[in-house]
């Protein structure tokens, strides 16, 4: 479950935009890591979750070309991926590794 405090802390992280648009509206959480396959609170952590506007958010789960756009940057991540280990591009264009401490690494 995503709280407040963890939600705020993820945006905070993220500078209050989306990853793929960089629009500071509409923000929710994208799970990289898709929480419904995998199970459970385990992916309610920090590294795998990023800001996305609702829209991208959607786009993400509803289109399969977009999906696959995802998966380049880092924004969505097969079930067996580690999500510490493969960066996420935000919209400056720079990717960067997500740690568990609610910072952010370059790649
Ligand atoms: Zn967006």
């Amino acid at each position: 479950m995503i709280t407040q405090k963890l939600r705020k802390k993820i945006y905070d992280r993220d500078g209050w935009q989306c990853v793929a648009c960089g629009t500071p509206a509409g923000l929710t959480i994208q799970h990289r890591k898709n929480r419904q396959m995998g199970g459970s609170k385990s992916l309610d952590i920090p590294e795998n979750l990023v800001t996305m506007c609702g829209a991208h958010n959607q786009a993400l789960e509803m289109d399969a070309e977009y999906a696959e756009i995802g998966r380049k940057n880092g924004w969505k991540l097969r079930q067996w991926d580690d999500p510490a280990v493969i960066p996420v591009r935000y919209p400056d264009g720079i990717s960067w590794f997500l740690t568990n401490r609610f910072t952010r690494r370059k790649k």
